[in-house]
């Protein structure tokens, strides 16, 4: 049997003037254990009604009652079954009524005999936020009547006796007796009593010792309370440091510091984001949200237009702005600012900086959302603020690591260089040293050896001189651009004209049959463009080079030149050989990348050329990059050269430069010469 409405409700209702008084749970154990224990010391045989909101609650008095029960035939107990309590008569009544009942709520006691009344009709509190925030049972808060008064007490026993009935109507006889002996006729106006409790008390003394014991247990709740924020300070704390001990990641770092802030603290929204003093914007970066409330990760808030957040910057201390809508700041700040509020739909905004040494370099945000402003009590705020020292510390560690870890990342692939070096040296001049060395000592000391075989000796080592020669010159070009010592001379330059130059280099140094077909795309109405010819031919002929050495003979190479966007050219070299794994196609790059080893190398070279081509071209401020498919599938080589900026009108027949290079010194120079029209042309 279930009546959801409230014994307490309808009492008040009887007695309008009377108002409820807010009771501890410790006090009102105190105040039943009193009620009791006073019958159990009288001889008369009262009327007992006791209600209990579970049966667990029940259980711990139940000795108490089979006593009264000896004294009385006229006890009634009530609970909320939970194991084996039911409608029962044994020493006295027992009353059973549903967990959903109105009177789970309600601890009620009521002793009326002839001499006395007493009674005690209370409601715990609705919201059980405090109890359980705090977690101590003693805490929890009832609201109700306790008193003397004759009047009051046989209403509320006649309420509860209408109640047993309604449960139990086998009770109907036995509930009248009790009514006709315990209760008077009810007049007609009830006692309408002072307002306020303890007066309505007969007895000062008993007064005074229900307020010590409600003031002692007030005291109590407030040292609790500190205890308890005391702890949450430190549990967040400890959170926080394990999350920065485990992970250097400060993502993770600020996920559970924004989600525990958020929890801990009730707030609708709580963010952090990075900021430094000058910035202008912010990324919201970190967000926890209660349910239905918009969400503003990331966006990007406007820092100068916040009068709030400036504020901050001066003070550097926490603000709390409790009613945001009706801030004078808020009013005088652009439109803009207003939106952001409206469409986060801020009621009460807490800033928290998180600074390092006085610096700022982040902030921490709570959000009350929704119509009725809120705050945050001072313990609160402080325990936001332990949490942003936390965020601040995670954020420069963090930062540390990462610079840390690209330094570590600089030393590896410094050692990486150091040993292809030595693998170079070891391979790229000592082979060549040793074939010169033999080719000379067999020279000196074989006086009779034939003339053709003394020729293939001397080209022996001609050639082994010759490739050290590269070595040394290429490694020595690539410190230079390394190390921005060299000289550099921008000027218009007819695109054509390198390219043909390139070629040419291609042509002198191989014999046709020995290399594959070369295409050369240049179209006719291209623009100059701004560069240093000595370099440009320099990528030119190693780019080409690089196809030659990486196709069998019966393959293709092309060279295509277009203009793209940003007033750019992008020269594009293909060709049908071996190809590039596509891990490889930034590898390549890299200072000594070859990709077979140095040890293995069929074709020779120095893994150096691709490195010096990137320094080029990044010195013109232009693109290189590779593309293949993979293995046996070709490559294309591609890089961007910057138009000449008054080249947009003049095309490369008139007014460039023309420039020639002479690869076999390795040194270049340039020489006026005739420009020639843009062709297709077949090598
Ligand atoms: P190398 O002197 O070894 O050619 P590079 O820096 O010019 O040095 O090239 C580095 C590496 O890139 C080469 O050893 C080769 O493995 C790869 N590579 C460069 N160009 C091509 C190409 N056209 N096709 C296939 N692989 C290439």
């Amino acid at each position: 049997m279930s009546i959801p409405t409230s014994v307490l409700a309808e009492l008040l209702h009887a007695i309008p003037n009377w108002r409820p008084q807010m009771y501890f749970k410790s006090s009102l154990v105190a105040l039943s254990h009193a009620m009791e224990d006073q019958v159990l010391a009288g001889n008369g045989s009262p009327l007992v009604i006791a209600t209990f909101q579970r049966e667990r609650f029940y259980r711990q008095e139940a000795h108490r009652y089979r006593r009264i029960a000896r004294q009385t035939d006229q006890v009634y107990v009530l609970s909320a079954p939970e194991t084996d309590f039911k409608n029962q008569s044994g020493e006295y009544e027992t009353i059973a009524f549903d967990g959903e009942d109105g009177l789970t709520h309600e601890w009620h006691l009521v002793v009326i005999t002839q001499q006395y009344a007493n009674c005690l009709i209370c409601r715990e509190r609705a919201s059980q936020r405090e109890s359980q925030k705090n977690g101590m049972d003693s805490n929890r808060r009832f609201e109700g009547i306790w008193t003397s008064d004759q009047g009051v007490c046989e209403e509320a026993a006649k309420i509860l006796l209408e109640r047993i009935v309604q449960y139990r109507p086998e009770l109907t006889e036995k509930v009248n007796t009790a009514k006709s002996l315990y209760l008077q006729e009810v007049p007609e106006e009830l006692p309408t009593g002072p307002q306020q409790f303890p007066t309505n008390n007969p007895d000062p003394f008993v007064n005074r010792l229900v307020n010590y014991l409600q003031v002692g247990q007030y005291k109590l709740m407030k040292a609790y309370r500190a205890i308890a924020s005391q702890e949450q300070k430190e549990r967040l704390i400890h959170l926080m440091t394990v999350a920065i001990r485990r992970s250097l990641d400060p993502q993770k770092i600020l996920e559970v510091a924004v989600e525990q802030l958020g929890q801990v603290l009730g707030a609708c929204r709580s963010i952090i984001y990075r900021c430094g003093e000058a910035d202008e914007t912010a990324t919201i970066t970190h967000e926890y949200l209660r349910p239905k409330i918009p969400t503003v990760q990331g966006e990007t808030w406007l820092l100068q237009q916040n009068p709030f957040f400036q504020t901050v910057l001066e003070t550097r201390e926490s603000l709390l702005v409790k009613e945001v809508a009706n801030h004078p700041s808020l009013e005088e700040s652009p439109q803009s600012m207003q939106n952001l509020v409206k469409q986060a739909n801020i009621t009460s905004w807490l800033f928290v900086p998180v600074l390092y040494q006085g610096r700022l370099i982040g902030m921490v945000e709570l959000h009350h959302c929704g119509t009725v402003p809120d705050e945050w009590a001072k313990e609160e705020i402080a325990l936001v603020e332990a949490v942003a020292n936390q965020v601040g510390v995670a954020l420069i560690q963090a930062e540390s690591y990462a610079s840390l870890e690209v330094l570590n990342q600089q030393l590896e692939e410094l050692d990486n260089t150091r040993s292809n070096l030595v693998a170079i040296t070891g391979h790229e001049l000592r082979t060549p040293l040793s074939t010169i060395q033999i080719c000379l000592e067999s020279l000196a000391s074989e006086p009779d050896m034939s003339p053709e075989l003394r020729q293939v000796m001397l080209n022996t080592a001609l050639a082994d001189a010759e490739r050290m020669r590269t070595l040394v010159q290429d490694f020595l070009t690539l410190s230079q651009l390394e190390s921005g010592r060299v000289e550099w001379n921008p000027e218009p330059l007819s695109m054509y004209e390198c390219v043909e130059l390139g070629v040419s280099h291609i042509r002198s140094h191989t014999v046709q049959s020995e290399r594959p077909n070369l295409e050369v795309s240049v179209p006719e109405n291209l623009p100059l463009v701004q560069a240093d010819g000595e370099w440009l031919v320099e990528v030119l002929t190693k780019l080409l080079d690089n196809a030659n050495k990486f196709t069998s003979v019966e393959g293709e190479i092309a060279i295509a030149v277009q203009p793209i966007a940003n007033q750019m050219l992008q020269v594009t070299i293909t060709d049908t050989g071996r190809g590039i794994e596509p891990n490889r196609l930034e590898t390549v790059f890299d200072r000594f990348y070859q990709e077979e080893g140095a040890l293995q190398r069929t074709t020779g070279g120095t893994g150096l050329g691709l490195a010096i081509c990137r320094q080029i071209v990044q010195r013109w401020h232009g693109k290189i990059w590779a593309e293949s498919e993979g293995k046996d599938k070709g490559s294309q080589f591609h890089f961007t050269i910057p138009i000449a900026r008054s080249a947009s009108q003049s095309k490369s027949k008139s007014n460039s430069k023309s420039v020639s290079k002479s690869k076999s010194t390795g040194s270049s120079h340039k020489t006026k010469s005739q420009s020639r029209k843009g062709t297709n042309s077949k090598q």
